[in-house]
């Protein structure tokens, strides 16, 4: 299996140190707010990479932070603490708002079938650690005290900015504008590890600093090393934690731990709304409530969230969801045709020079839904895969069962969904039904024998017996829902 490596910036062969316990570490959601739909984006990839690596064979211990504690307003350690500021608005606790949007949170993953990490990691209950890697930072000699927190010093760490790219001189000499000046930070670009708090600060712990609060980075340094050790396979995360929260959490843990401490750096790019930002300014971070509102499954989304590949930017529109929401109807209903037929077996081979060439179709198509997967996760690949196979020839159960096969991967609840579909199409039919009612029981034998007559293709026979019908009286008109029977 193949991955791309941020940090190479190349596509390597994926080698876990023990397959029997693959090590994943993923930034979770801070949870002051309700997460929004490019979040999701980046946690339906996490889950596409669970569900991949465990097809592959791969047993999986992965942890996931869920960040309680707040964090400042910017990325830099400026400005207000999030998770205070909506306390204060809604007139609760910081416990209490962490809570409540941690099961809006976890809700909104079982909606959207997001499999759960294997470890769910609270910030709030792992301040100790953070405490003692801070104390171990600085013991060091990377963590430096000011009046208002600890820093990290990144002069003392030249690798610093190996993911990004950025130059370290730039960093030094204060080349970037993000950070508001701070006189007692040695370098513009260092940053917290601890906070000091002042007295009206809702959330502080006790530290050898006096009371106060971890820097934003920390926790995911702390606890990833708590649960998975000293080197984790797979870290995972959205773009924009790339230039200033990956690279300070590699700064740390390689500071503290004195070698590498990941092995493969993955990383899941925007989604954007109507070609921009989300932002709260413009009304458009919509939440998976909102999709709900506007008469959308989650599924949906994720459907539509499937067919880009998640090192490409995704532009969410509602007519492109609408779209989606379209394309999943017409595969439950194609799945439902295949799963009323009959097993056949299929023994065509696929023809031409290809890759698959001169190979049974049904296994071409198994090898390449495969290889998609194995290719730096290409879902869209592997769901064209899906797509050839329903539309391939006549309805034919084999045809079900494979495309169902590929629903551990593909997380849309396939089977569920030919249900629903079956259901939709015997209500169609009753309601075609009640709309004959009334109709004498010879002219329905003749609508029938034509209906049959248009199965078998015998197009005359069936224009025969429309023209019959005709002459007793009444006129058949074919609807979606069958034929219906009205007089004339
Ligand atoms: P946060 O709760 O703000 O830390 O974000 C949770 C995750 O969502 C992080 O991995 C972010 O990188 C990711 N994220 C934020 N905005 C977007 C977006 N528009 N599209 C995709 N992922 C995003
Ligand atoms: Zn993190």
């Amino acid at each position: 299996m193949k991955i791309y490596n941020t940090l190479s910036r190349r596509k390597e062969e994926f080698k876990p140190q023990d397959p029997d316990e693959v090590k994943i570490y993923s930034c979770g959601p801070t949870v002051y707010s309700f997460a929004h739909i490019g979040n999701m984006r980046t946690y339906i990839f996490m889950d596409s990479l669970r569900r991949v690596l465990k097809r592959e064979g791969f047993h999986l211990k992965h942890v996931m932070n869920v960040t309680d504690v707040g964090h400042l307003t910017s990325d830099a350690d400026e400005g207000e603490d999030k998770m205070e500021k909506a306390a204060r608005k809604a007139q609760k606790s910081p416990w209490e708002i962490a809570d409540f949007y941690a099961k809006a949170f976890f809700r909104d993953l079982e909606r959207l079938n997001i499999d759960r990490p294997e470890i769910i990691a609270k910030a709030t209950e792992h301040i100790d650690g953070m405490i003692e890697y801070v104390e171990q930072l600085c013991e060091k000699g990377y963590g430096y005290e000011t009046s208002d927190g600890i820093y990290f010093d990144i002069s003392k760490f030249p690798e610093y900015g190996k993911l990004s790219r950025a130059k370290l001189d730039e960093q030094l000499a204060g080349g970037s504008d993000r950070v508001a000046v701070n006189d007692e930070k040695r370098n513009p670009a260092d940053f917290a590890l601890w906070k000091k708090a002042p007295k009206e600060h809702i959330m502080q712990w006790p530290s050898p600093w006096g009371m106060g609060y971890p820097g934003w980075h920390i926790e995911c340094s702390e606890m990833s090393r708590e649960y998975l050790g000293d080197l984790l396979d797979i870290h995972t995360g959205g773009v924009d934690h790339i230039p200033i929260h990956h690279e300070n959490e590699i700064a740390q843990s390689e500071a503290l731990i004195g070698k590498k401490t990941v092995n493969y750096w993955m990383h899941g790019e925007f989604l954007l709304v109507d070609g921009g930002k989300m932002s709260k300014s413009l009304g458009n971070t919509y939440t998976v409530d909102t999709l709900i509102e506007r008469g959308f499954s989650p599924l949906a989304f994720r459907y539509f969230c499937l067919n880009g590949h998640y090192r490409n930017k995704l532009n969410f529109t509602w007519e492109a969801l609408e779209a989606a929401k379209t394309a999943l109807g017409r595969l439950y209903d194609l799945l439902l045709t295949h799963k009323e037929a009959p097993y056949v077996e299929i023994t065509d081979v696929v023809p031409g020079e290809g890759r698959y060439s001169d190979m049974n179709v049904m296994d071409a198509w198994q090898k390449e839904f495969e290889y998609a997967i194995s290719d730096d996760l290409n879902i869209p690949l592997a769901m064209s895969v899906v797509w050839k196979a329903l539309r391939y020839g006549t309805p034919n159960r084999k045809i079900y069962d494979f495309v169902v096969s590929l629903d551990d991967v593909l997380g849309l609840d396939l089977e569920k969904g030919t249900l629903m579909a079956a259901e939709k199409k015997q209500k169609e039919q009753e309601q075609a039904s009640e709309v004959n009612a009334d109709i004498p029981e010879e002219i329905l034998k003749l609508s029938e024998e034509r209906m049959a007559a248009k199965k078998e293709k015998r197009y005359g026979d069936a224009d025969a017996i429309r023209s019959r019908i005709a002459e007793l009286g009444y006129k058949v008109t074919d609807t979606k829902n069958g034929p219906v029977i009205t007089k004339e």
